[in-house]
């Protein structure tokens, strides 16, 4: 496994393998990773010849200096994961290897995905997530990226940049690697007590049961069951439950079930964002 910070020199390398015509495979990571992390660096794995793994904590993208801070970085353990896992490159830019001095904010325009839903509620984080990707994916110039459905609207996000500005990547939205008990992992899960996180397993089991109710319940009134679900555990406060379509995030009036809803949850519990989604 070869770790590399500068930029400069990960394009070298990467144009050596390309010129052997070998497939590059990309996973785009803040690091302290879990086995979610790692589930799309084993598909990278599979599906290409070489995968490059980044860990960059993109300041860029946090409205909160406090989350920021608080972000964990426990990067020796980072490598030791993704060296088991047989990761080829891992990619550590700093700061000015991402945006250097003479480095120029490109015109973005997210035609309106970011002003919805998690864009409402941390206003910018997904115009720092474009920057950030844009520049990454110019680092590493992939044949595949990975991301993970977990995150739902980053996908449609990335999904938009990379036909914006024409970026010959294809886009790989992989499924949401779970706990044993159900709860989406996430590098915040570490914030919650054991208890909790072994409670928290609510979240995903309401959304099993939301789509089962939408087969035989009018759509609001299975929302409000599933509501009424997460409000009886005790910590809860609802960011927001909401049925939209997997395209443009727009609300459901009515379901086209197997074809283009997808159910999107966000609660904190006992101070701890938690995502989760499920199609349906
Ligand atoms: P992050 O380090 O949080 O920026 O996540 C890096 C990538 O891992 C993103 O594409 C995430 O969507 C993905 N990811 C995070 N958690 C999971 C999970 N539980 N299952 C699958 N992918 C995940």
């Amino acid at each position: 496994m070869i770790v590399i910070k500068s930029p400069i020199d990960l394009e070298i390398l990467l144009n050596k393998i390309r010129g052997n015509n070998k497939k590059i495979g990309f996973v785009a990571t803040m690091g302290a990773l879990h086995d979610g992390h790692i589930s799309l660096i084993k598909r990278s794995k599979e599906e290409n010849d070489t995968t490059v793994c980044s860990i960059f904590i993109n300041p860029k993208q946090f409205n909160d200096s406090n989350d920021l801070e608080k972000y964990p970085r426990p990067i020796e353990n980072d490598l030791i994961l993704l060296k088991e896992v047989g990761a080829d490159i891992v990619f550590l830019p700093d700061y000015s290897d991402i945006y250097p001095q003479n480095y120029i904010e490109p015109e973005i325009n997210l035609s309106g995905l970011d002003n919805v839903l998690e864009g409402l509620i941390r206003p910018g984080h997904f115009k720092g997530v474009a920057l950030v990707v844009k520049r990454l994916f110019e680092c590493v110039n992939p044949d595949v990226a990975y991301f993970g459905q977990k995150d739902y609207q980053q996908t449609l996000v990335i999904k938009e940049i990379v036909r914006q500005f024409k970026i010959p990547s294809v886009i790989a939205v992989c499924s949401i690697f779970r706990e044993k008990n159900g709860l989406a992992m996430s590098s915040r899960n570490i914030r919650l007590s054991a208890e909790q996180r072994e409670r928290a397993s609510f979240i995903y089991k309401m959304l099993l049961q939301l789509k089962e109710d939408v087969k035989s319940l009018p759509l609001k009134e299975a929302l409000n069951k599933a509501e009424n679900i997460l409000l009886k555990n005790e910590g809860v406060q609802i960011d927001y439950l909401t049925i939209v379509n997997q395209q443009t995030l727009v609300p459901e009036e009515t379901l086209n079930l197997g074809k283009s809803s997808v159910a999107l949850v966000v609660v904190d519990y006992f101070g701890v964002r938690l995502l989760d989604n499920i199609y349906l």
